[in-house]
């Protein structure tokens, strides 16, 4: 399904503007509002935080370079409707932020999955964001820059991955604290792999009646989140 023989970085770098890349492959995308959809993922290298349950850790360091017209060229090697922008933390190299213009002036519908620590200022507004607010229970809670909360837009998503019952009441004050529901397109729960089961998150969601969204990450299902998918 996937193809991780991407091109190695060795053609001139044409426009100065480069970024280290852990992996670009084309799979079904996992979570998010356009689930189960054909999608083209562009893994970028590194990420400041170290949340307790990641499961992308062969992401924070190694990666090769690419120039942004290697990237955009490759991406549309595959002739995508849709393109993630993913890590590691996007955001913590600079040159993200022209890359997701770039690939929104290409056509795609571009998302970016960032895990909250780094600011939003700069994001191209055509972008549907995913905003990973980080709980308690990941360990990294402190690291939340809630000055993302005013820049966020109406298409973007709020996501938090859900450890236990704890992380469940924190996510629940979360949502009135700042009026997520209805700020933003969609709220979106994922009960941490290994951790919590997805029915007893259901279960919780129903009991309160909360409009959000629980999802099962597809990709671990289909995969066994194997690195390409
Ligand atoms: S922000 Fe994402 S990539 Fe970084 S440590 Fe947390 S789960 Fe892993």
């Amino acid at each position: 399904m996937s193809d991780l023989s991407f091109q190695s970085a060795d053609a001139t770098l044409n426009d100065g503007k480069t970024l280290r890349i852990t992996e670009m492959f084309y799979s079904l995308q996992g979570e998010t509002r356009t689930v189960g959809l054909p999608t083209v993922f562009v893994r970028l290298t590194g990420c400041p935080l170290r949340c307790v349950y990641c499961d992308t850790e062969y992401a924070f360091s190694g990666g090769e370079i690419f120039s942004l017209d290697q990237v955009v060229d490759q991406v549309a090697g595959w002739k995508p409707s849709y393109v993630t922008v993913t890590g590691g933390e996007p955001l913590a190299q600079p040159n993200c932020l022209p890359l997701l213009s770039r690939l929104c002036d290409a056509g795609y519908e571009v998302s970016l999955e960032t895990g909250g620590a780094m600011s939003l200022e700069g994001v191209d507004e055509r972008v549907v964001t995913i905003l990973d607010l980080k709980t308690p229970d990941s360990g990294e809670v402190a690291r939340n820059d809630y000055a993302n909360i005013p820049l966020l837009k109406p298409q973007d998503q709020v996501k938090f991955v859900i450890c236990g019952r704890a992380d469940y009441e924190w996510m629940r004050f979360k949502l009135e604290e700042y009026q997520l529901v209805g700020r933003v397109d969609e709220i979106l729960l994922s009960p941490s792999h290994g951790q919590l089961s997805g029915r007893e998150l259901a279960q919780w969601i129903l009991d309160d009646h909360l409009p959000v969204r629980l999802q099962l990450q597809l990709h671990k299902i289909l995969w066994d989140d194997e690195p390409g998918h």
